[in-house]
């Protein structure tokens, strides 16, 4: 159920609703719009009598969700959500789902100090506002690397504080999800747990965006609803990613699932990124399908990048050589206009932050 409040109505008037709707027990979440603020009501198992909340001062209509995922809907929320984060200083704050395109990058995982900060530094330098690199890795053998774990993240912390990067990140685990929280800057739920509704509910009640990658055979109602449990608990920032599917296609790792960023859009109010590294697997297929994602739409991409792919402890084969990840972003920054949306510029001078 969501209750469209009127135009006019009072912040007082808003909190008058809420607290009738939890004192019915429920849930009430209140999306403040542009035009108006819409309060979603959750956690009924039946159906709820509206009555009483209908006549309330400030309310304009009450509308039944039909669909499964209500928070997430843009019913819910007609204007796009715009994740934001603090500027470091003298610049402009980096957005995820405004109209400059979010460009996360950095190594699949971070490896050691020396190696994550000559990745960063060229991120920085090409204009990267973000920067990404796993901690806790989730592989598909025991044997392969599993990354440092805290010592990860607090090397990550440290080139934030160096570069001024935000900082993404992986939590695979309630354990791991407690300390990414507190190092980073946003919360990546990786592919493999689209669908670990626990991970799901504590990253919901997590302080920092979160960041959902698509199930390797999600449908899009499945990856949808996954970031309804998330939004359910309270935690509105969410960002969603496509990072492929699994198809019988074995030219490429995954198939990236282009379509499915109009789709998003259409249905949802939640920012939607590209990962076209993990969505092809290798290291040619990747600034072409940035390129195409960039004009089919997205709010922003995830790249991985590695000053020395061949030794990279993962997903070196589809990492570009920073040389490549310049390129790429010299192309996209070239089609973001057509699509109305901008970049940031790239360093001239590469000097480090010290915020
Ligand atoms: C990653 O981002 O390195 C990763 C493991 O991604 P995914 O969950 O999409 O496989
Ligand atoms: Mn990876």
């Amino acid at each position: 159920m969501l209750v469209v409040m009127a135009a006019h109505a009072t912040e007082e008037q808003v909190r008058a609703v809420c607290d009738k709707i939890e004192s019915l027990g429920l849930r009430a979440h209140s999306l403040p719009g542009a035009q108006r603020t819409a309060i979603g009501v959750t956690g009924n198992s039946g159906e709820v009598e509206p009555g009483s909340i209908e006549e309330m001062p400030g309310v304009q209509e009450i509308i039944k969700v039909s669909k499964p995922y209500k928070l997430v809907s843009r019913d819910a929320k007609e204007d796009n959500t715009v994740v934001r984060f603090s500027a470091p200083v003298g610049e402009t704050e980096p957005t995820i789902g405004g109209p400059e395109l979010a460009v996360i990058a950095g190594p699949c995982a971070i490896e050691s100090r020396e190696q994550a900060f000559a990745v960063a530094e060229r991120v920085h330098r090409a204009g990267g506002r973000f920067f990404r690199g796993g901690a806790y890795k989730p592989r598909t053998s025991p044997y392969s690397f599993q990354g440092l774990e805290e010592e990860g993240l607090k090397i990550l912390a440290e080139i934030r504080q160096t570069y001024g990067l935000k900082i993404v990140t992986e939590a695979i685990d309630r354990e791991s999800l407690e300390l990414v929280e507190r190092y980073a800057d946003v919360i990546q739920i990786g592919a493999r747990n689209m669908q670990n509704f626990s991970l799901l509910k504590h990253a919901g009640r997590a302080r920092k965006p979160v960041l959902l990658k698509r199930g390797l055979s999600a449908t899009l109602e499945e990856f949808l609803m996954a970031a309804e449990y998330v939004m359910s608990e309270g935690n509105y920032n969410v960002i969603l990613c496509e990072r492929g599917v699994r198809t019988f296609a074995d030219h490429t790792r995954n198939t990236l699932d282009l379509s499915v960023v109009p789709a998003v859009h259409r249905l949802s109010h939640l920012p939607i990124l590209a990962d076209p590294s993990h969505g092809t697997g290798k290291r040619n297929k990747v600034t072409p399908l940035s390129r195409a994602a960039v004009a089919v739409g997205v709010d922003g991409l995830i790249i991985e990048v590695h000053c020395d792919p061949d030794r990279a402890l993962s997903d070196g084969m589809q990492s570009l050589y920073p040389e490549q990840f310049d390129e790429l972003m010299s192309e996209v920054r070239q089609i973001a206009p057509i699509v109305h949306r901008s970049m940031p510029d790239a360093r001239t001078h590469a000097h480090a932050h010290a915020q």
